[in-house]
């Protein structure tokens, strides 16, 4: 097949490199290009001069040679959800693992290994089957990928950990183009810094994980209230949650209602305050720990329920289709305090679009509990993640509603401890700073320096060689 070639690419190169490739590689004039290029977050709309589709490891180490001749800016992409669209870039090469979709579990040995462009859900549809999961995040559209090498959180976290805490070894291969596996007992480094690092150390080609028990059948699901009643809801939550055991995860959400077929037609668009629980242990356990929460302050709706622990992921999918606008500016603070509650509580009085909101996501248990020093991932101690989100469908309203999440970050401010790399948008390098802290961040540039000493590697939440 005759390629059309962006002019900064070179055809004879280009049709080497073409011969060696055995998945699919978009070009400008290509036919599936406009959907190629596009990614989650629609407010970004980039032009890349070359998609390489990768089917498997040899198309990996294929791509990252050619994209390091050509000289152009390389970025990574597996699930497509990078906030800021690091994933994607103008005139640059992107290397794409979303065709590889392999996943194997293994009940008896309790482990899974998944290939990069697994999405979440499907991950877990796999796990389920035997009654097991790997704790990750709460939109099942989202790739594991990404989602791993910055810490991963979700659900399942109090009880088991973060997604790196599952992690057994990687496949991964370097900017120099070679394959190397990183685990507890090789390239041990490497395996520190991949475990919260990101995509700065080389690309992630196969991931190996221990598995948990869950479910198939917990009792989760969301307790709503009007958004007057924040205040007194979210102090009694605040104290609740003290004492709570690690199988319980909540979030928090502020929002608009949404039109879902769940929720009762006069809600739809009321501002309300949402806790969202799941209990990873047994149901009747579930019920007593979720009972004072559900009596507190006559809640408008309970749909806190046993159900699927897959149905109880998908939850948020709707919430949080491709293609809209979006907008994050997140912190985390230590404690609900009085002031963090009612700062909380009068932006969420405040919210105009019918689909931004303000979650909250409850850390501890056992994310507290492994050595903060055991991987790249930083703050274990942390106590909330607040994630506050200005969504549109399009260019219209979305400036209000980044100046709605900005005005409320900056509210926080006196308030924040650290930040969640994942949840980052371009906010520079001391943003980047404040998710590592500065000994990690240190050590994290040492280890650049030996894996990727030309940042080759660097449309990501960048930490530089030097
Ligand atoms: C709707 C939604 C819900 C989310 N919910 C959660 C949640 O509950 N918990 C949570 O922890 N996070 C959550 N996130 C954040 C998520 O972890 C990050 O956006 C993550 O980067 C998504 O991974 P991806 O593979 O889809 O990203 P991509 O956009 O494909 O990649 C993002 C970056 O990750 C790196 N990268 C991707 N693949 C590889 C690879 N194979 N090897 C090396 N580097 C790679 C690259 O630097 C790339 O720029 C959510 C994001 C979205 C959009």
């Amino acid at each position: 097949m005759a390629l059309a070639v962006d002019s900064s690419l070179n055809k004879a190169d280009l049709n080497e490199f073409q011969s060696t490739f055995a998945g699919q590689i978009i070009l400008p004039d290509d036919g599936t290009y406009e959907y190629a290029r596009g990614i989650w977050n629609g407010s970004i709309d980039r032009h890349p001069a070359l998609i390489a589709r990768c089917t498997g490891v040899a198309d990996v180490v294929a791509a990252v040679r050619y994209a390091r001749s050509t000289g152009l800016p390389v970025a990574v992409r597996s699930g497509g959800h990078s906030f800021p669209g690091q994933s994607i870039c103008d005139g640059g090469i992107v290397i794409d693992l979303g065709l590889m979709k392999g996943i194997r579990v293994d009940p008896l040995e309790g482990t899974a290994r998944a290939q990069a462009g697994v999405a979440l859900g499907e991950l877990d549809r796999e796990t389920q089957a035997f009654g097991m999961a790997v704790p990750a995040g709460i939109v099942t559209t989202t790739g594991l990928a990404g989602l791993t090498l910055g810490g991963g959180i979700g659900w399942l976290m109090r009880k088991y950990g973060l997604t790196i805490d599952q992690l057994l070894s990687v496949d991964l291969v370097t900017a120099e183009g070679e394959f190397v596996k990183a685990s507890a007992d090789e390239n041990a480094d490497l395996f520190w810094g991949v475990r919260g690092g990101g995509g700065n150390f080389g690309i992630v080609t196969n991931f190996e994980f221990r598995l948990n028990p869950v479910g198939p059948t917990v009792l989760a699901g969301p307790i709503v209230w009007p958004i007057e009643k924040a205040p007194g809801v979210l102090r009694f939550y605040r104290d609740w949650i003290e004492d709570v055991p690690d199988e319980l995860t909540t979030i928090i959400v502020n929002r608009k209602a949404p039109p879902l077929p769940a929720i009762p037609q006069e809600l739809h668009g009321k501002l309300v305050t949402i806790i969202t629980c799941c209990y990873a242990g047994s149901i009747d356990d579930g019920e007593r720990v979720v009972a004072p929460l559900r009596k507190f302050g006559s809640p408008l709706l309970d749909l806190c329920a046993p159900k699927p622990y897959v149905t109880h992921q998908s939850m948020f999918d709707a919430s949080y289709p491709r293609g809209l606008w979006y907008y994050f500016k997140p912190c985390d603070v230590e404690r609900l305090s009085d002031e963090v509650i009612d700062v909380v509580t009068d932006y969420s009085g405040r919210i105009q679009s019918p689909m931004s909101s303000m979650p909250i996501f409850h850390l501890g248990g056992q994310v507290a509990r492994v050595d903060e020093n055991a991987t790249a991932f930083s703050g274990r101690k942390r106590g909330h993640t607040l994630n506050p989100n200005g969504i549109t469908k399009d260019a219209e309203g979305f400036e209000d509603e980044r100046a709605w999440v900005r005005g409320l970050y900056e509210a926080l401010e006196p308030h924040h401890s650290s930040v969640y790399v994942n949840f980052l948008m371009d906010e520079g390098e001391d943003r980047i700073r404040q998710a590592y802290g500065a000994e990690k961040y240190e050590r994290l540039k040492k280890l650049k320096k030996e894996y990727d000493p030309d940042n080759f590697f660097r449309l990501n939440q960048n930490i530089p060689p030097d």
